[in-house]
């Protein structure tokens, strides 16, 4: 584990954070939706949904496949850009936990291409799609910790509310016990 990268654990907005990306949680049309998704559309302006329909038209004509990333411009928010990644809705039938993984490597590999130094994530799959907040948690801090990202220097997950920001603490707290 790469336990000198800086994890910072918020509670906050997404759309409100100075880090120079911040990763949505799309879902694979790139054209908007409802959550996090919604916030970034909303307040980001029409840049970002525009870059989403020429990658539309273009590289993901069949839309972004789940647990990809793909950076746009961040339009008005005050971020440089954003790294949309599709997590995996929940399934108690399915193992889907490599997917959500992928998004928090796949969006850090992206970030690392970009050089950005900062990154925010929100819990990625936990609110439309449905994924338990202790299990999540623990796959994307233990992914962010064990993945090289030459460059990145903080990664901060922005929790929408105190449970979840209670959640990511304590798991984060145990990880470190490790
Ligand atoms: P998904 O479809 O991947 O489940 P959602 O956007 O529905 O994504 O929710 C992901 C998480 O983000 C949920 O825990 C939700 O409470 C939280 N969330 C919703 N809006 C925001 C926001 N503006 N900033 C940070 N987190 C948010």
């Amino acid at each position: 584990m790469v336990l000198s990268r800086h994890i910072q654990l918020v509670i906050g907005d997404i759309t409100e954070q100075d880090t120079d990306v911040v990763v949505n949680a799309a879902n694979s049309s790139l054209l908007g939706g409802g959550g996090v998704d919604g916030a970034i559309h909303r307040k980001g302006g029409p840049e970002i949904l525009a870059e989403c329909r020429a990658l539309r038209a273009s590289k993901y004509g069949r839309g972004l496949p789940t647990g990809q990333a793909v950076a746009t411009t961040a339009g008005r928010l005050p971020a440089k850009w954003v790294v949309h990644t599709v997590g995996p809705v929940w399934s108690e039938h399915e193992d889907r936990s490599e997917l959500l993984a992928n998004c928090h490597r796949n969006s850090l590999g992206v970030a690392v291409s970009l050089g950005a130094k900062t990154v925010a994530f929100p819990a990625i799959s936990t609110g439309i799609f449905g994924w338990p907040l202790k299990s999540a948690a623990k796959i994307a801090l233990t992914t962010v910790l064990d993945t090289d990202a030459p460059g990145v220097e903080a990664v901060r997950f922005v929790l929408f509310d105190e449970t979840a920001f209670d959640v990511f603490s304590d798991v984060l707290t145990k990880l470190h016990r490790e």
